[in-house]
Order: structure tokens, then C-alpha cells, then sequence
């Protein structure tokens, strides 16, 4: 009797609990109204014409624009009432080097038994390293086809199999095997083995001297020319405890028309690279060898990670970690008589955003019970850097990160109907991301493109990498507002901006849809900061939770 009494009062707590929280804290939809209340067009909106300032030109790592910015960003962090994210410190410091790699000379020979092929800097091939020495020296290196290059145990597929490519060049095609046959690895969906970045670590591991890559427009997802542009000029690199010496000697690309008559040479079937589409191909060495030489001049320098955190209310070691990177190109290239290329959608809105969800954090009814990090990162544009450096040397431990939140570049085109997931089907993190749509009346969808491979292309992905999930995530394609003329002003307003110095705010541009795509970033973190379970990676994904 006794025991059911206690029983029944504590169901009475319990319950006059809950709904004390039901009614005072959230509103019927689940949400908290005054949290999401403080994220207003109004201030967002300056912080991100502050960020893409010309002041700030253009927010490039190792210039005033650095400085300015991770000030700027620190001060905010500070000013919303954030601790400090690195011990006393806003700042992790990211050493960086800026590496120019010029080849000796502007002709690549291939020897082969017949004969040879050459092939014309940046109109043929393109190359690099990331090696700190200043030559890079490499005679009669064998040239050895394989295939895609992958090495996937959980597809049954690998292209090393059976052959030795030590001190040897590598040639290599770009994308993986889905892409040209829907009943292999993801089908249309690119994974991780597809990315070249991918393709250049499997071959250091493998011990090749020297990768070079197939290009193909349709499998890339780009053309020769964004190779081109991406390789002519100097590379900033993560400056790494052996100097890059564990990887290849060099690395690069050749357009499809030399690595025809390169297989020509080596009297291959013609249709080789078809046949190392299909399973149960085996590379193939081509008897053909190159000999290269090229001057490395690098340049040290350090860049910096911004990074707060709001401490939990009950598992303060616990952490979900919201990134958008800060920096952008820099003065460049004059368009239209503009040099500064702003980055004001790319990636102003995602720093903006950072600032709006922290302020929701601190005027939520309930306190988060796990801590919340802001970490605004440097130089993604050149490779996903500061975020690289982050996962490397974690500030809070791995295996306490519960999930990579990220945000990277907002869509200005107006609110939609749907919120659109890169890479689905990846992590765990999307069925809360579903559920906190639905309370927004919003519903979710995979991205539009996913073959370009897009979620291995923002910071979320070093997270992934090192075996915690990440959510990358944006607006979707139903856009609410229906007439076509407000609709095509906007558009006007968006086009041919991406990397331009034209991506400044416009006054054509809708901030509704992104503060509704913020709130709801907002939202996944607040009840993920709530709840005791870490998400996963879901089965099929190529990635696991390695903490
Ligand atoms: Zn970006």
C-alpha cells in the first residue's frame, strides 16, 4: 500500500513535471517560442553584411582580412556571453603552409616500347606536391593502371589487389563504379571512394611514388578548367608532423585525351576503362614510364579556429559541436571592376548563424544539459583545413562529441516546404532533423545533385573522418512564396555569384528561408543537447562511429 502511494506520488510529480515544461517551455508544436524568437532577420542580416564587408576583404587565411575576421568573430562570441572554447583562449591556432609547386620543365614524357607521349602543363596534365622539400625528383617511374583506384573490403572491391605499386605512378579514374552501374557501391549516390582526395590517400598507402588522375567532366562533376584553375596557382596544406612525407612524391591530373594515348601506347584494349568499371577487373602495369622533376617553394604560417561554448546544465563534457567556416578568397581577380571577393552567402551566413543559435541557446526556458560548441573554422576553401586541424587535435574529446552540426552557405532564394540533406542515408542525426522539421511543418529530402559527392565537401566531413557524425544541410527546392516574379528576382540576384566577387548582399535577397533553416538547426541541437543517446552512422554508410 505504502509503496503504491509512493509510487503514485511520484507519477504525480512526474507528471505535474512534464506538464510544467509542456506548458511553460514549449509551445504545441514542441518547440521553445522565446528561444527561437531571438534569431531575427534583423540582426542576422547585419552581422552578415559585417562579415562580408569590404573592410574585411574578402576573409583570407594569412591576410588583414584574417585578423580582422576571427577578431570580429571572437568579440561576438564574447559579447553573446560564450566561455571561451580553448581554455581561456576564443582561438585554436592552425598552422598552416602555403605550398608552390612548379614543374621543371612544361612538357610530361611518357616512354613506352613504341614510342612516346607528351603531354602540355596545365593544358594536359597538372601536378603537385605536398612534400616540404624543395626537389621533388623522380626518374623512370612505371606507370600502373588501376582502374577507380578503390579499396572498399564492404563493396568486395580492390583495385590494388594483387599488384605491387611501390615506387610506381599510378593512373587512376575519378568517381567509383555506382556512378556508371546502379547496382554497385550507392549507385547514383557518390561515396567516399569516389572523391579524388580519397584516391590520393589509398595511393600513399598503397606506396606509390605518384598518383595522376583521369579527368571526365561527367563523372568529376566539373570541367578540365576548375582543375586547371584549382592547380595553377599556390596550395595552402596543414603543416603535419612529417612534412608531408607520407604522401606521394607527387600528385596530379591528365585530361581524358592524353590518358587515351597513353593506353594506346601501352596497347591495351581500347576499352579498358570500361572494363574497369565492372567487377573483377585487375590492374594493369602499361609498361610505359615518366620521369619528372619539380621546385617546391613553401611558406609557414599560422591561421586560427574561433571557438566557444556554452556549458551544459548536466553532462557539460558531453558536446555538440555547430561549425560554419569564416573564411573566403580574398582579394582576387577583377569582375566587373570588383576585386573583393566577399563570400557573403558562402559562408557569412553560416558565422551569422552561429551567433543567432547561440543567442537561442542562452534565452532557452530549459538549459541545454549537454555543452554547445561554436567553432567558426578557417580555410575550407583551400581543402577543409581548419576543420581537418580541429579533428586532429580535438579541444573537446571525440568520443564525448555527439554530433557535427554544420552550415554552409544559406540559400537567399525565400523559405521552403522542404529542408534538403546532403549525403542521406549517412547518419542517425537525420531522423532528428526529420522530426524536428515536422515541427516546423517542414518535411525532408536528399540533396539535389548526389553524385557531385557533396558530403565530403564541408568541414562536417573531417567530423565524419574521425568517426563522429555530421549533419550538412540546407534549404530545399518548394519554395513557399509562388509568384514567379518575385521569385525570379531573387534568382537574378543568386546567379553567377557562387565564388564571384558579385556575393554580396543584394538587396533582392529573402533572409526569411535561412532564419527558418537556422531555427531548425537550432532545434536539432537543442533536443539533441537534451537526450542521453549519441547518434550513429546509419548501416550502410561507408563510415562508423570509431569513438
Ligand atoms: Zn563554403
Amino acid at each position: 500500500m505504502k509503496k503504491s502511494l509512493f509510487l503514485t506520488g511520484l507519477l504525480a510529480v512526474a507528471l505535474v513535471a512534464c506538464q510544467h515544461n509542456e506548458a511553460t517551455d514549449f509551445d504545441a508544436n514542441g518547440l521553445d517560442s522565446t528561444a527561437l524568437a531571438t534569431i531575427s532577420v534583423d540582426s542576422y542580416r547585419t552581422y552578415v553584411e559585417q562579415l562580408s564587408a569590404d573592410e574585411f576583404m574578402g576573409r583570407k587565411p594569412f591576410t588583414k582580412g584574417d585578423t580582422l575576421t576571427v577578431n570580429y568573430i571572437a568579440e561576438q562570441f564574447k559579447a553573446l556571453n560564450l566561455k571561451p572554447g580553448n581554455g581561456n583562449s576564443y582561438f585554436q591556432e592552425v598552422p598552416l603552409v602555403e605550398i608552390s609547386s612548379q614543374p621543371v620543365s612544361s612538357t610530361l614524357t611518357f616512354t613506352g616500347k613504341n614510342g612516346t607521349v607528351m603531354a602540355k602543363h596545365l593544358d594536359d596534365f597538372v601536378i603537385g606536391s605536398k612534400r616540404l622539400q624543395e626537389d621533388i625528383q623522380v626518374d623512370d617511374s612505371e606507370l600502373v593502371f588501376v582502374g577507380f583506384g578503390i579499396v572498399a573490403p564492404e563493396y568486395d572491391w580492390n583495385d590494388y589487389k594483387g599488384v605491387d605499386v611501390k615506387g610506381k605512378t599510378v593512373v587512376a579514374m575519378v568517381s567509383d563504379p555506382g556512378h556508371y552501374d546502379k547496382t554497385l557501391f550507392k549507385a547514383d549516390t557518390m561515396t567516399y571512394y569516389g572523391r579524388w582526395t580519397y584516391k590520393y590517400e589509398e595511393a600513399a598507402r598503397q606506396g606509390a611514388t605518384g598518383v595522376l588522375l583521369i579527368h571526365e567532366t561527367a563523372a568529376a562533376s566539373y570541367g578540365w578548367n576548375v582543375v586547371r584553375s584549382g592547380w595553377s596557382g599556390p596550395q595552402l596544406d596543414l603543416v603535419t608532423e612529417d612534412n608531408g612525407a607520407s604522401s606521394t612524391a607527387f600528385q596530379g591530373w591528365i585530361n581524358h585525351e592524353t590518358a587515351t594515348k597513353l593506353f594506346q601506347l601501352a596497347g591495351t584494349p581500347s576499352d579498358i576503362m570500361e572494363q574497369a568499371k565492372k567487377t573483377g577487373f585487375k590492374a594493369t602495369p602499361l609498361n610505359i614510364t615518366t620521369s619528372l622533376a619539380l621546385k617546391n617553394t613553401f611558406r609557414k604560417s599560422t591561421s586560427n579556429n574561433v571557438i566557444a561554448k556554452l556549458e551544459g546544465s548536466k553532462r557539460p563534457d558531453e558536446v555538440i559541436i555547430y561549425t560554419a567556416h569564416w573564411d573566403h578568397l580574398g582579394i582576387g581577380e577583377p569582375v566587373n571592376g570588383d576585386s573583393i571577393y566577399n563570400g557573403a552567402i558562402d559562408n557569412a551566413t553560416g558565422v551569422a548563424a552561429l551567433f543567432e543559435i547561440a543567442k537561442a541557446f542562452q534565452a532557452a526556458k530549459a538549459k541545454p544539459e549537454r555543452s554547445i560548441v561554436f567553432l567558426a573554422v578557417t580555410s575550407e576553401e583551400e581543402g577543409l583545413l581548419g576543420s581537418d586541424y580541429y579533428a586532429r587535435h580535438p579541444i573537446f574529446p571525440l568520443k564525448k562529441t555527439v554530433a557535427n552540426l554544420n552550415m554552409d552557405a544559406f540559400s537567399a532564394l525565400g523559405p521552403t516546404r522542404d529542408v534538403s540533406i546532403v549525403g542521406i542515408g549517412q547518419t542517425e542525426i537525420e531522423d532528428y532533423v526529420e522530426r524536428s522539421a515536422a515541427k516546423f511543418g517542414r518535411v525532408i529530402k536528399g540533396e539535389g545533385n548526389p553524385s557531385s559527392g557533396g558530403f565530403y565537401r564541408s568541414d562536417h566531413f573531417n567530423f565524419v573522418k574521425v568517426g563522429v557524425p555530421g549533419l550538412f544541410m540546407g534549404s530545399g527546392n518548394e519554395l513557399l512564396e509562388t509568384d514567379t516574379t518575385v521569385i525570379n528576382k531573387r534568382r537574378e540576384a543568386l546567379s553567377g555569384r557562387y565564388h564571384a566577387p558579385s556575393d554580396e548582399v543584394d538587396e533582392n535577397w529573402n533572409f526569411d528561408g535561412i532564419i527558418a533553416d537556422v531555427q531548425l538547426f537550432f532545434d536539432i541541437g537543442y533536443t539533441m543537447s537534451m537526450e542521453k543517446t549519441f547518434p550513429n552512422f546509419k548501416a550502410k554508410s561507408e563510415f562508423k562511429r570509431t569513438n
